[in-house]
Formats: C-alpha cells, sequence, structure tokens
C-alpha cells in the first residue's frame, strides 16, 4: 500500500515535470514536439529550465531561512571549476525517475542531451574544483555559505592538439547563454580604481580620508543556484560581472573623441573577460591584480551592505556572525578591504576595525612552490590602488612594532616578516598580508600543513602557532561517486543501503565484502564497463584503441614539472624498450592515458605534451607494442573528462616529487571509483596510503626529507650512468627516436633531467618508480588480489569526502567563539 501511493505520486511530480517540459519547449522557446527536427538542443534548454524551476522556490526559501540566521560564511575564491550543472541538479533534487519518463515522450535518454551543456571551466584545476566541491558540501550540510567569484567571459581555454602541440581556443562559454545564472542587478556595487587620496576633518574634528578621482567600474552579480542534497537547501555562487558605469564618458563623447569614450567601457569590461590560465604560478600582470581587488571589493561591500540593511551601523555582532574564507591568497587583499570600508566608509577606530577584521578573515594555503607566492610590486599597487597601500603600510608598521616586541634587535626576523618586501624591487607579499590579517592559516593536507609550519611560514608559526590547523582536502561524493559512476552506485546502494551518499563513512561496511568474491567479481565486471565507456571516449577523442583486458593506467591533471608527468612518460620508453628487444616477462600489457592543460607560458610543460605525443605516435604505429602497450594523450581535461575517466581507471598515477603537492584532490576520485594509486608520500597520497593500508598502495620515491637532503650531492649523470634501463631510455630520447623530423626539440627535457639543479629530481626517482610499476604487473595478473585491493579503496576512500572537510571547516574555523 506505502508502496503503491509512493509510486503514484512520484508519478504524479513526473507528469507534471513532463508537462513543464513541454510547456518550456513549446511556449518558451516556441518549438513544436512533433517536430522530428526538434535538436536535443532545444529538450536540454527546455529540461534545464524545469529543472531551474524547481530549484528556484527552494532557493527563495533558502534565502528567507537565511534572513533569519544572521552567520554568512562567504568564500572568496579567483576560481570555481564547477563544470555542468544539470544531471548534478537532477540527482540533488532526486528527479531522475522523472526526467526519465519526460524524455520517453520525446524518445530520448538523458545521455543523449547531456553533451548539449558546455563545462562551466571557471577555474585552473584543483583548487578551483576544490571550491566547487566544497559548495555542494555546504549546501548538502546545510551551512549558509555564499560563493563569491568573476563571472569570466571566457573560462579555462579549450586544448586542442595539432602536430602533437597544445594549441589554445578560447572558450566562448556563455556563446548559448546560460541556464544556470540570474542575473541581479539590484545587488550592483561600484568598484573603485586609481585616483588619489585625499585628508580631511569631519565635524567632530576626526581625520578622514577621501579616496577621490577613481576610475569606477560597476560590479553586477550574476546568481548561480547550489543545491544541496535532497534537503531542500539551495545556496548561492555569485559571480560578479565587470560593467562600464555609464555606457561610455558623455563628456568625451560631446568633446567629440567617440573612440576614446568607447575605449574606457571596454577598460572596464576587460576585468571580468578572461580566467587568467596558470596553475601554481603568478604572472604579476596589473589585470590581475584587478581582477582580484574587483572581486574582494564587491564581495565585502555586499556582506557590508546586507549588514546594515539588516542591523544597521551597529557592528557589535558582525565577527560573530561573518567569516571570509580566503581560497590561497588570491583574494588576500579582502584584508586591506576591510579595513578600509570599516575606517572610510563606516568612519570606524582602526583598532576596532582590526578587531573585527582578524576576527573574520581565514585563509587556506594552496602551495609551497616559491612561484606561486604572489607578490606585486609597490609602485603597481600604488597606482591601481594608492588607498589600499596606505592602508597596508599602517597594517605593517603596526605588526612589526608587535614583531620588535616579541623578539627585540632581530634585524634579520623584521626584514624577513615584513609585508612588504625591502630591496631593489618593493613589493607586497600577499601570504604575509593573509597570516597577519587572519584569525586562521590553513594548510591541505598534513604533510603540507607540516611544512609550512616548519618552512614556509616558520617564523609566523613561532609567533602565532594557535593560527595555523590542517584541513585536508576532500571531494564531494555526489558528483565523484553517485554521479559519475551509476554502475559502482547502484551496487554499493544494493549493498550497504544509500546512506554513504550523505556520510561517505558508511563506505567502511563494504571492508567485509572485499573477502567475498562474489561481490569482488560484480565490482570488477562494473568497471570493466566502465572501462569500455572510457574506451569509446578514448576512440572517439585521441584516436586510439584502447583494449579493456589491459590495464587502464592513468595520470590526468594540469601539466606541471612538479606532477611529473615525465616520469610517467621515462616509464613509457622503458617498457617499449623492454618490448623492442623482446624481454615481456612479467610484463603485463597496459594502456597509458595521460591529459591535462600546460599553462600557455609555460615552455617546458608544453613540450612534455609534444613528447607525449611524439612517444604515442611511435609506439601505437609498431606493431610488436601493439599487444603490450598504448597511449594516448587526452585533449582539453576537464570536469566532464574526468567524470568518465576516473571510473575507468585501474591505476591513479600520483607520482609528484614528494614536499611538493600541497593535497591533490584527483587522486581521492580515483580512489573512490576503485582504481589503485602508484604514488609518491606526497600531499593526501600519504592520508590515502594510510586509509587504505600499505599493502593496497604501490609505493615508491623519495620523502620530502630525503628530497631536501638529496638536492645538496645530487648527481643525475651517475644515477643514469649506473642503471642500464635509465641509461637506454634516455639514449633512446637522446637518439632521436621519438622526434625524427624536429631534430633536437627534447634536448630541453633531458638536459633538464641530466642537470644536478633538477628540482624535480626525476632520475633519482626512476628505478624505484620502474620497480613499483613491476608490483602493478605482478599484482595485476592475479585477478581475486587486484580486485580486493580495488575493493578496498572504495571501502576506505570515506574520509576524502569534503563533506568531512566542511564539517571540520565549519566546527574549528567558522564556528568559534569571538
Ligand atoms: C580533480 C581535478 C583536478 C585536480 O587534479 P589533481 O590530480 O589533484 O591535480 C584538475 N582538473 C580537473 C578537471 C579535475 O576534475
Amino acid at each position: 500500500m506505502m508502496k503503491k501511493q509512493m509510486s503514484s505520486s512520484s508519478n504524479t511530480a513526473g507528469k507534471k515535470l513532463s508537462k513543464d517540459l513541454d510547456r518550456h519547449l513549446n511556449l518558451t522557446l516556441g518549438r513544436d514536439n512533433c517536430d522530428v527536427n526538434t535538436s536535443h538542443h532545444y529538450l536540454y534548454k527546455s529540461l534545464g529550465k524545469t529543472v531551474r524551476d524547481r530549484l528556484i522556490s527552494s532557493w527563495r526559501a533558502t534565502r528567507c531561512h537565511h534572513h533569519e540566521d544572521p552567520t554568512r560564511i562567504s568564500y572568496l575564491s579567483l576560481e570555481f571549476l564547477v563544470g555542468r550543472s544539470l544531471q548534478n541538479a537532477i540527482l540533488n533534487l532526486d528527479l531522475e525517475e522523472s526526467v526519465k519518463d519526460a524524455l520517453h515522450e520525446h524518445a530520448c535518454e538523458l545521455e543523449d542531451i547531456e553533451s548539449e551543456e558546455v563545462d562551466a571551466g571557471l577555474g585552473n584545476g584543483g583548487l578551483g574544483r576544490l571550491a566547487a566541491c566544497f559548495l555542494d558540501s555546504c549546501a548538502t550540510l546545510n551551512i549558509p555559505v555564499t560563493g563569491y567569484g568573476l563571472r569570466y567571459h571566457y573560462g579555462m581555454f579549450q586544448q586542442t592538439i595539432r602536430n602533437g602541440y597544445q594549441v589554445e581556443r578560447p572558450d566562448m562559454w556563455l556563446r548559448h547563454g546560460n541556464l544556470w545564472e540570474l542575473e541581479t542587478p539590484e545587488y550592483t556595487r561600484v568598484v573603485k580604481f586609481r585616483g588619489r587620496t585625499e585628508y580631511y576633518h569631519d565635524d567632530h574634528g576626526h581625520k578622514r580620508v577621501h579616496w577621490v578621482n577613481t576610475n569606477d567600474v560597476l560590479a553586477i552579480p550574476y546568481d548561480m543556484p547550489v543545491p544541496g542534497y535532497r534537503n531542500e537547501t539551495v545556496n548561492t555562487l555569485r559571480l560578479w560581472n565587470a560593467e562600464a558605469t555609464d555606457e561610455f564618458n558623455l563628456d568625451e563623447f560631446h568633446a567629440g573623441d567617440y573612440t576614446d569614450a568607447v575605449a574606457a567601457k571596454n577598460r572596464a569590461e576587460l576585468i571580468t573577460m578572461v580566467l587568467y590560465p596558470n596553475d601554481s604560478s603568478v604572472q604579476g600582470k596589473a589585470l590581475r591584480l584587478r581582477q582580484q581587488y574587483f572581486l574582494v571589493s564587491a564581495s565585502l561591500q555586499d556582506v557590508l551592505h546586507n549588514w546594515e540593511r539588516r542591523y544597521g551601523r551597529d557592528f557589535t555582532n558582525f565577527a560573530k556572525n561573518n567569516v571570509f574564507q580566503l581560497n590561497d591568497t588570491h583574494p588576500a587583499i579582502a584584508v586591506a578591504e576591510l579595513m578600509r570600508l570599516l575606517v572610510d566608509h563606516y568612519w570606524m577606530e582602526w583598532e576596532q576595525a582590526w578587531t573585527i577584521t582578524t576576527a573574520t578573515m581565514a585563509y587556506t594555503n594552496h602551495t609551497l612552490l616559491p612561484e606561486a607566492l604572489e607578490t606585486w610590486s609597490v609602485e603597481l599597487f600604488g597606482e591601481l590602488l594608492p588607498r589600499l597601500l596606505e592602508i597596508i603600510y599602517e597594517i605593517n608598521a603596526r605588526f612589526l612594532a608587535q614583531v620588535a616586541e616579541k623578539w627585540p634587535a632581530d634585524v634579520d626576523r623584521l626584514r624577513r616578516m615584513s609585508i612588504v618586501g625591502e630591496g631593489d624591487n618593493r613589493h607586497i607579499r600577499m601570504a604575509y598580508l593573509a597570516i597577519v590579517g587572519s584569525y586562521s592559516v590553513n594548510g591541505v593536507a598534513a604533510l603540507h600543513t607540516e611544512l609550512l609550519e616548519k618552512g614556509l611560514f616558520r617564523d609566523f608559526y613561532e609567533l602565532w602557532p594557535e593560527k595555523f590547523n590542517n584541513k585536508t582536502n576532500g571531494v564531494t561524493p555526489r558528483r565523484w561517486l553517485a554521479h559519475c559512476n551509476r554502475g559502482l552506485a547502484s551496487l554499493l546502494v544494493e549493498t550497504i543501503g544509500d546512506g554513504w551518499v550523505k556520510d561517505l563513512s558508511e563506505l567502511e561496511k563494504l571492508k567485509v565484502y572485499a573477502e567475498d568474491s562474489a561481490f569482488a567479481e560484480r565490482f570488477m565486471a562494473i568497471k570493466l564497463s566502465n572501462k569500455e565507456r572510457l574506451a569509446a571516449l578514448v576512440a572517439h577523442d585521441c584516436g586510439v584503441s584502447f583494449d579493456t583486458n589491459m590495464i587502464f593506467d592513468v595520470q590526468v591533471k594540469r601539466i606541471h614539472e612538479y606532477k611529473r608527468q615525465l616520469l610517467n612518460v621515462l616509464h613509457i620508453v622503458h617498457l617499449y624498450d623492454r618490448i623492442t628487444r623482446g624481454d615481456t616477462n612479467g610484463m603485463y600489457p597496459r594502456c597509458v592515458l595521460l591529459g591535462g592543460k600546460a599553462a600557455p607560458g609555460y615552455f617546458i610543460a608544453k613540450l612534455i605534451i609534444k613528447l607525449v605525443n611524439s612517444v604515442a605516435e611511435v609506439v601505437n604505429r609498431d606493431a610488436r607494442a601493439r599487444p603490450w602497450l598504448r597511449v594516448a594523450f587526452f585533449p582539453n581535461f576537464r570536469v566532464t573528462a574526468m567524470e568518465r575517466i576516473c571510473p575507468g581507471t585501474d591505476l591513479s598515477e600520483q607520482i609528484s616529487t614528494a614536499g611538493k603537492e600541497a593535497s591533490g584532490t584527483g587522486n581521492m576520485k580515483f580512489m573512490m571509483n576503485g582504481a589503485v594509486t602508484i604514488g609518491t608520500l606526497d600531499g593526501a597520497n600519504i592520508e590515502i596510503r594510510n586509509a587504505v593500508g600499505a599493502d593496497n598502495f604501490f609505493l615508491f620515491g623519495m620523502t620530502a626529507a630525503e628530497v631536501e637532503q638529496a638536492h645538496t650531492n645530487y648527481d643525475p649523470n651517475s644515477i643514469i650512468a649506473a642503471d642500464p634501463d635509465l641509461n637506454r631510455v634516455m639514449s633512446l630520447l637522446e637518439s632521436g627516436q621519438f622526434n625524427l623530423f624536429e631534430k633536437g626539440i627534447f634536448d630541453p627535457i633531458t638536459q633538464a633531467i641530466r642537470s644536478p639543479t633538477d628540482p624535480w629530481m626525476i632520475a633519482a626517482d626512476f628505478r624505484s618508480y620502474i620497480d613499483a610499476q613491476q608490483r602493478v604487473c605482478d599484482v595485476y595478473a592475479d585477478k581475486p588480489m587486484w580486485a580486493r585491493m580495488a575493493v578496498l579503496n572504495t571501502a576506505s576512500s570515506g574520509e576524502f569526502s569534503s563533506d568531512r572537510t566542511i564539517k571540520q571547516y565549519r566546527d574549528e574555523i567558522w564556528y568559534r567563539d569571538v
């Protein structure tokens, strides 16, 4: 009886959805449903609008509800790598059955139209994707978090491969409009640039500052809904769009300078034109600083304006109820901007404003690489943001007085810790500004936090040990398991129920099934069908045929020297060398997939892409290699591709130089989907290995401490000379075997490997990597053994849910006593 009622009510919901779909198709879009030419495009659009309608009332309800609760967490990030929204919304709103039925009436499956949605690629890689996973978890945990970002007109570039080289094309993701945004011009803010400061006395004789003669830019918000998993909560991602204050400057126009007037409009709108495509490195361009300040100023004004509307100018409880979580140093200027707004706009005393600022700012560090630590030249900063520079000087003066008090006469320490770096090029150190202005500083994996405390931020840790804490990253199990791996998700629901979708620690219950051979076989049958789906994608996008009987060995992530795609290539060349010499004893056939984008200005990273493609071409063309080895480079790696790649992977390559990868999150997606990791003791790999057990993880390479040690007398040439396998690999590369028609192009790569100053220690870890890869072959040949490892990886992945991470942010950073 119960069951019948439920199914009839869901049936009603299904009919309603079907009607709404037709209404949007016929009335909103003006298409005909008996028109055989009704394309998937219009079906996608009408389905999107139908789903969106269902989000909107919960969205409003969530806003009303949050209106009663003064708590507001603002997550400030220059990147949100959201990917597609339709299926995520359908999953989170529990609309799958209704949608399926409705689409059947159009002789269509959801898979047929999903490809009509383009990825929202407003991020580079891990950092931006983390922000998107966090928003999903915050909504699911019903925490009042607003994401603040920029509405780039061009997101992450589209990568194509021509003659083996990366070619970048603009990502015009807004060309067909964006279903998932709502323009909310009523929340428009004005952001100032340039000009100068003027001091004056107010009516009470207090000294005040005006920032005058500024160039103003309008910040128009576009809101995207962030639905929680089946809990009626819909949070907001607010993306700011830059627009000129007037269509164009009328004075200039009347003076006859029409082109200058229009140019000014373009300058304003340039701010949100394009995402900077650098991951883990900075360019120091003025436009980037303008983007950072634009995001920060508009967002802080938005929060303060909302506060004022509800509580007037009484800020007594502001710090108690507000947190600004800074996703890396990119929005670190928030520290100075909040001071400016409180002091100049709300006429607050400096000390009181500083108390509020340092009780509301929280900073997440994402990297130990020096090239990623942002600094801005004082000259540029002063020209673009003169008032902010004054404030930073004041913050620094007061801070250094504090340091001098604790360590009298320690001039060297003062110089080291100063927010303003002295020397020929005076510069603002954004990470230091973030630390000084925040009550919480966190790293993103245990090792990373430890290295911050002992290394990069040691002086600050000695001053304020209580600020430092760790929050190991996570990924959302909705997108990265329930959605992307339907087969495994059903098996899990059948075996341990569906509690894991909201509480991933329940995957523990799976551990006993690792010993159940019938279960393990079903688990591996699902893996096989995911490998088939992946093979189809690789055939389509790379033109390489993958054999699902082989090991699917995958490394997809941004191309960066520290991630060591090069080490992977050396292994491929080593296998190829063995094959051509007839030495296939103990080898297990494998298909190796690499993918990822290189920053357009990063020469060596782009050359690595060319090398992968060149090696792939030689290997794939060689009939001797065909039974043993296939290699493909996956073009335009992005969120949607990852959703297909991680479920079909056997072996997850996480092979960064120890001490360089802050956490990694790709490692977690693979683990959840039953891939086994080959990896170094770096970032969250360490925690992954602890969770799954050393026996179920292929470890190799030096530790972070050993890497530090080894630099002192590193001699790659003698390592190469002493290892016949590595020697042959280097000889093959240097002989031009893979670049017969482009002589010498890989010299920079082989020279880097042979350099005693190679920071990435490729040669040092080669032998132990090759040995670990042999252990992979040995285990894979034992099907039940591999299956057991794969099951245990999924079963042990519970702690890598971003729900766990966000609960820790909530309990240990956001909800605190002020
Ligand atoms: C998860 C993810 C990343 C991060 O991968 P890492 O291996 O942690 O660097 C980057 N890009 C996309 C598209 C992702 O989905």
